[in-house]
């Protein structure tokens, strides 16, 4: 494979973007409720992760990216970035030192409304209400939803999972009001108001956020309230991208480069999106579909990525960086 491997990146001058959301100590964690789906990575694979991007391609940061970009100049063979989204504490308390450690750079994109709040992602905290409620049916007649949910102990905990990745999948068909008032509704009738919010799921704060980009990290956009841009109306569209984009560079005193468009599948981001993202200013932005990016210039602002998913092991990683036509995971082209 590492010659078909250096065969194709001489072909092909292509740039992987690695899509990661969380990386934790485990990632089976014990009674767990909220997504285990965006935990990307062990500490360890993740480490391991990091050492074979070091020994065997290019690393690379989106500002230099932009600058080939906008100089007609080449990419480097084997160009690797590594990018996280949402904005997951963890980013900072574990991948962020292992970064350090490693000598390499990534892109922290977040949802700004949630830096210093303590306020979980309306997505992940849709989930944890599904596993730990003890209401014994979930009513969502917007969504032809009545099901009843099995015991809300740790034996019912698999079947409820898989029940919320039901629920995520079909919530994001509504419109972006229909989907707050879901998420609120639930929270009134089964008492867990989000503003009450957990350690397991917890946002960075803007100290933390400064620290990394002193660091050498690049913060960038991940809108301000983490909602599917596409659904929302014009104006509320152009408010989270700009809006996020100044509350960053606000906070940092730093130029935001890029931004990532929240849950990113096809459905998430159109033409009017992606013009209001060149308009606010950013010179690059990232969708959730999944590939390598040959960089034509219509794909700027929709930028594919390769997700980093926590069963993904050494050699599989190795060959979804180098060969990611055979490795990338292409069942799933949206994220969170
Ligand atoms: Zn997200």
């Amino acid at each position: 494979m590492p010659v078909v491997g250096r065969l194709r990146a001489a072909l092909h001058r292509d740039v992987r973007i690695l899509a990661y959301h969380r990386v934790l100590p485990s990632v089976a964690p014990a009674d767990f409720r909220f997504d285990l789906d965006l935990v990307s990575a062990s500490s360890e694979a993740f480490r391991r992760q990091l050492a074979i991007i070091r020994r065997r391609f290019a690393p690379m940061r989106f500002d230099e990216l932009a600058d080939c970009l906008d100089r007609g100049r080449r990419v480097p063979s084997r160009a690797v970035l590594i990018t996280f989204d949402d904005g997951y504490d963890d980013n900072y308390r574990i991948a962020f030192p292992l970064l350090r450690e490693a000598g390499l750079s990534a892109m922290f994109f977040v949802s700004s409304g949630h830096i210093d709040t303590g306020r979980p992602y309306a997505y992940d905290w849709l989930v944890h209400m599904l596993c730990s409620t003890t209401q014994p049916r979930l009513l969502a007649p917007e969504l032809g939803i009545d099901w009843s949910l099995p015991a809300a102990g740790a034996e019912g905990l698999a079947e409820r999972r898989r029940l919320a990745g039901q629920l995520l999948d079909r919530i994001k068909t509504l419109d972006a009001a229909g989907q707050q008032a879901l998420v609120e509704r639930l929270q009134r009738e089964w008492d867990m108001p989000d503003a009450a919010g957990h350690p397991d799921c917890r946002p960075m704060t803007w100290a933390q956020l400064r620290e990394m980009h002193a660091a050498g990290m690049e913060i960038g956009s991940h809108g301000v309230d983490h909602r599917m841009l596409a659904k929302l109306s014009p104006a509320a569209m152009r408010e989270e991208v700009a809006g996020s984009k100044q509350a960053i560079e606000a906070a940092l005193g730093a130029t935001v480069v890029a931004m990532s468009y929240p849950v990113g599948g096809r459905d998430a981001y159109d033409d009017a999106v992606m013009a209001a993202t060149r308009d606010a200013g950013y010179r690059l932005a990232c969708s959730y579909l999944a590939g390598c990016e040959r960089l034509q210039p219509a794909s700027r602002f929709q930028m594919r990525r390769l997700p980093v998913e926590r069963h993904v092991d050494a050699g599989w990683f190795e060959g979804m960086l180098s060969l990611p036509e055979l490795f990338c995971h292409r069942s799933r082209d949206t994220g969170r």
